[in-house]
């Protein structure tokens, strides 16, 4: 007979899956070809670990990093140029760093962008933020948002008790069922899960969306003139809002603590639909891709935002 020790057991309970839908293997950084990159316009932080690798680098190039964080706020970042850039992009839009130092040099922030993480008790899911243009990209045209690979392994502390993964079963088998009209589809999920955008009128939901944050404002105008809880979009855009809606699902009801803290995150996820199928009806003549990644940037980057719309379906 075996004997397992104590440390073994406590390993074997640490080591958890790590898990992704079956499109992110297909993800790789556009890098110089990327028309909206994401190190033009944001603040990246700079997290401890990449500060102490960064103060022991003795490359040339050491200096130019550690000249290029500042360190007075809070929390250190890049200092973005006049324009809004990283100061390590150069102006083919690659990295300097990476060009320099290698890909193990990169913050937290840039090596994970666009991914993100959410618990299960199953283990961990990562998945592809739609602000990133090519992840938008491979997100509307993938119809495997239900099929999950094992990615690896990972041995991060998983503190979950709620199990969202029967409703999102539940959710993705009315999405994906081709059988029933894109509409009847919405209809079922609003009706199975208690869930409508309908919750307030179009009025209300354009003025709301007119009191939100934007990174461009003129995003505020159209956002808040266009959203209409019945926007009608031509059936080969029917599939993208079918797979973008997938995507809101695992991405924000996949961390649900509750039940009641699913169907917020649900409103939120049927709420950015409409918005999507929205934004494709006024203007059919701008790739769907730009519009899915123009309202992640907007709402779903933006904790504020986020919450403002949730708060709708707090009943
Ligand atoms: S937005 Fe996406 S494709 Fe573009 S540079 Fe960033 S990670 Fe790469």
């Amino acid at each position: 007979m075996s004997i397992i020790q104590p440390k073994y057991i406590s390993d074997i309970r640490n080591m958890m899956k790590l898990y992704a839908p079956e499109y992110y293997r297909d993800f790789v950084c556009i890098a110089d070809k990327c028309r909206h990159s994401c190190c033009i316009g944001w603040e990246i932080d700079v997290d401890p670990l990449s500060m102490e690798k960064y103060s022991a680098i003795t490359h040339p190039y050491g200096q130019t990093v550690r000249d290029s964080i500042d360190t007075g706020s809070d929390t250190p970042h890049f200092i973005t140029d006049d324009d809004d850039r990283c100061p390590h992009l150069d102006s083919h839009g690659l990295c300097r760093m990476i060009l320099n130092l290698g890909e193990d040099s990169l913050c937290n922030i840039c090596r994970e962008h666009p991914r993100f993480y959410n618990d299960t008790l199953r283990g961990k899911e990562v998945g592809l933020g739609m602000s990133c243009e090519e992840a938008a990209r491979i997100i509307l045209s993938s119809d495997k948002y239900n099929t999950f690979i094992e990615i690896g392994d990972t041995d991060e502390e998983i503190d979950v008790e709620y199990d969202c993964i029967p409703a999102r079963k539940q959710l993705y088998s009315i999405l994906s069922d081709r059988n029933i009209k894109y509409s009847d589809r919405l209809a079922m999920i609003y009706r199975r899960f208690g869930v409508s955008p309908e919750i307030l009128d179009d009025d209300a939901w354009q003025q709301l969306l007119g009191d939100l944050e934007y990174l461009d404002d003129s995003h505020r105008d159209i956002f808040s003139s266009v959203y209409s809880s019945h926007a009608h979009v031509p059936e080969s855009i029917e599939k993208c809002l079918e797979r973008a809606l997938a995507y809101f699902i695992y991405r924000h009801c996949t961390g649900a603590e509750s039940d009641s803290d699913l169907r917020i995150s649900l409103g939120f996820s049927i709420f950015c639909e409409r918005l999507l199928a929205s934004l494709a009806e006024n203007d059919p003549s701008t790739d769907i891709t730009e519009h899915a990644r123009v309202l992640s940037e907007e709402l779903e980057y933006s904790p504020d935002n986020t919450e403002a719309i949730k708060l709708e379906f707090l009943f």
